[in-house]
C-alpha cells in the first residue's frame, strides 16, 4: 500500500501563558523570568485552606481579545469550574479551569496548506484557567522538587477542530496562532520558555471502504518548538502507517519527542477516561460578559497578521517571502514602513507622470526592501532588528536609498557606506563628504582612468575590437576597481567606448 492511502486527522491543544501583571487568582507577580524558586508565592497560589480566589480581569479579557480577532462567539454567560486530579503540581488537588461554559466558542484561523492554497483551521474553544507549579527532577537524586513560581499564572487554552491534515499545517497553525498572540500582546508565546505549548492529537484512517472511520487516537505532549510540531507529526504519520501495514494495531497512548533522535516515544498508555469529575467553582461567581465589555475590547485590536499581509502585498507591491519577513519581525515592518513613507513623498515631489510615478514607487519599495533584508539583516547576523540594535533613522535610511536609486553611489560604495551608518546611525551625505567616496562624474578624471586602463590592458582592448563583447565588461569593472568604486559607471561606460572606438 502507498502512503496516500492513509488520511491523517490531526487536532492541536495549545497553553499559552497571558501577559498580565499578576496570576490568575491571587496578586502575586507573574513573574516572568523569575529564576530563583518559590519567590512569587502567597497562601492563593499554594493552595492553603481557607484561601479564597479573586478572577484576574486583565486575564478574561486577554482571553476575549483572543477570541475576538480569530472570530469566536463570546458568551455572555462563562464560569470556572474546577477539574479535579491529585499530582503534585497541583497544591489545591484540583485546578481551576472551565468546562462546559468558557469565554470563548468557535473561531478560525486562515493558514496555507503544503501547496499554498488557503485553508481554514476551525477553533473549538478557547478558555481560561490557571498553570501548575513545576517540577524538578535533580540528576541522580532520589526526590524531586517544585517550584510554585508558576502555580496560578493565567494559562489560555484553544483548541482545534481536527481539520489539520499535514505536519505543514500543524506547524502552520501554531506559528500563525503565536503571531497572533504576538500583535494581540496577549502572550510572548516563546515556546522555548514554555509560553506556548502544543499538544497534538494524531490518528490515520485507511482510505477506501472504511472512509469515515477514524483510526486511533495518539497524543503528542511537550513540544516546545515549531520543528518540533512539524516533525513529530511527520514521524507519527509515518510511525502508524509502519504499524498498520505490519498487520499490528495502533496503540492509544501519549507519546513524547525526542529532538535528538528526530522520533516519538511511548510515555504512557492511555488508561480508561479519567473523570475529572468537573463542577462548577463555588468561590466565583459566574461571569457575565456586556455588550459593552465585548465592543470596548474588540476596539482595543490593532492590524493582525493576515491584514498586514495582504496590505504589504498590494500596497507595496512585494513579494510573499518579503512580506513574510516583515509581518513577523514587526519591528522591521514599521521600520520599512517609516522608510517608504519618506520616500513616497519624495518621489511624488518629482515631476513625473502618474503611471510612471506608481512605477518608479514600486522600484522604490523594492531597492529598500533589497537592502534592509539581504544587506541590513546580514550585517545584523543574528541580531534582532530594533531601534536600539540599527541606529539610522528611517530618515537616513531613506535619504541612503535614494542616493544609490539616483545613481549617485555604486552598490560597492553602498555598502561601504552602510556599514557605517550601522556603527554610527550617521547621515549618509556626512558619511560619503567625510570618508572621500564621492561620486566621480568628472569627465576629465574619468578619461584620465579609462586611459590608464585600455594602456595597461592592451588584450582585452585588443579582443574588444574583435568583437568580443566581454573584453568591454572587463575593462569597465577594471575602471571601476581602479576609481575604489567611485567613477559614474554611466559616464565611464561611455568614454571608454569612445576611447576603443578612437583605436
Ligand atoms: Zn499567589
Amino acid at each position: 500500500m502507498s502512503s496516500d492511502q492513509y488520511k491523517p486527522t490531526i487536532g492541536l491543544e495549545i497553553h499559552c501563558e497571558l501577559n498580565t501583571g499578576s496570576k490568575m487568582f491571587c496578586s502575586c507577580p507573574n513573574g516572568n523570568g523569575e529564576v530563583k524558586p518559590n519567590v512569587n508565592v502567597c497562601p492563593v497560589c499554594m493552595g492553603h485552606p481557607g484561601t479564597l480566589p479573586v478572577a484576574n480581569q486583565e486575564a478574561i479579557k486577554l482571553v476575549m481579545k483572543t477570541g475576538l480577532a480569530i472570530g469566536s462567539e463570546i458568551l455572555k454567560e462563562c464560569k470556572f469550574d474546577r477539574k479535579n486530579y491529585f499530582y503534585p503540581d497541583l497544591p489545591k488537588g484540583y485546578q481551576i479551569s472551565q468546562y462546559d461554559l468558557p469565554f470563548c466558542l468557535g473561531g478560525k484561523i486562515e493558514i496555507e496548506d503544503g501547496t499554498g492554497a488557503p485553508k481554514t483551521i476551525r477553533v473549538t474553544r478557547v478558555h481560561l484557567e490557571e498553570d501548575t507549579a513545576k517540577l524538578l527532577h535533580p540528576d541522580g537524586e532520589d526526590h524531586s522538587l517544585v517550584d510554585f513560581n508558576r502555580s496560578g499564572v493565567p494559562l489560555m487554552e484553544l483548541v482545534t477542530e481536527p481539520d489539520i491534515a499535514s505536519a505543514v499545517e500543524a506547524r502552520r497553525f501554531a506559528e500563525e496562532l503565536q503571531l497572533i498572540l504576538r500583535y494581540l500582546g496577549v502572550s510572548d508565546a516563546d515556546m522555548d520558555k514554555g509560553k506556548m505549548r502544543v499538544e497534538v492529537n494524531i490518528s490515520l484512517s485507511i482510505v477506501g471502504p472504511d472512509d469515515g472511520k477514524l483510526g486511533t487516537k495518539v497524543e503528542i505532549k511537550n513540544l516546545n518548538s515549531l520543528r518540533a510540531v512539524e516533525g513529530s507529526v511527520a514521524y507519527e504519520i509515518e510511525r502508524q502507517r509502519k504499524v498498520i501495514e505490519s498487520g499490528a494495531k495502533v496503540i492509544q497512548e501519549t507519546r513524547g519527542w525526542n529532538e535528538a533522535k528526530l522520533e516519538t516515544f511511548s510515555q504512557r498508555e492511555k488508561e480508561e477516561a479519567f473523570d475529572y469529575r468537573y463542577f462548577p467553582e463555588p468561590d466565583l461567581a459566574p461571569y457575565r460578559v456586556s455588550d459593552e465589555e465585548i465592543r470596548k475590547t474588540r476596539s482595543e485590536i490593532g492590524e493582525l497578521p493576515a491584514a498586514k499581509r495582504s496590505r504589504f502585498a498590494s500596497e507595496f507591491s512585494l513579494d510573499g517571502k518579503t512580506v513574510d519577513i516583515y509581518v513577523k519581525n514587526r519591528d522591521l515592518g514599521s521600520y520599512f514602513e517609516k522608510t517608504i513613507s519618506e520616500l513616497a513623498n519624495w518621489v511624488k515631489e518629482q515631476d513625473m507622470k502618474e503611471d510612471v510615478l506608481a512605477e518608479e514607487f514600486v522600484k522604490l519599495c523594492k531597492l529598500t526592501s533589497n537592502y534592509l533584508v539581504t544587506d541590513v539583516l546580514g550585517l545584523l547576523k543574528n541580531q534582532n532588528f530594533s531601534q536600539g540594535q540599527f541606529k539610522t533613522s528611517p530618515e537616513n535610511f531613506a535619504e541612503f536609498i535614494k542616493m544609490i536609486y539616483k545613481g549617485e553611489i555604486s552598490s560597492k560604495i553602498a555598502k561601504i557606506v552602510l556599514q557605517v551608518m550601522m556603527e554610527t546611525g550617521a547621515d549618509p551625505s556626512n558619511i560619503i563628504a567625510d570618508k572621500g567616496l564621492a561620486q566621480i562624474s568628472d569627465g576629465v578624471e574619468i578619461e584620465a582612468l579609462v586611459a590608464g586602463v585600455i594602456k595597461n590592458n592592451p588584450k582585452a582592448a585588443e579582443d574588444f575590437k574583435k568583437g568580443k563583447e566581454n573584453a568591454f565588461q572587463f575593462l569597465v569593472g577594471q575602471i571601476l576597481s581602479k576609481s575604489r568604486g567611485k567613477a559614474n559607471p554611466q559616464i565611464a561606460r561611455e568614454i571608454l567606448k569612445k576611447k576603443l572606438d578612437e583605436i
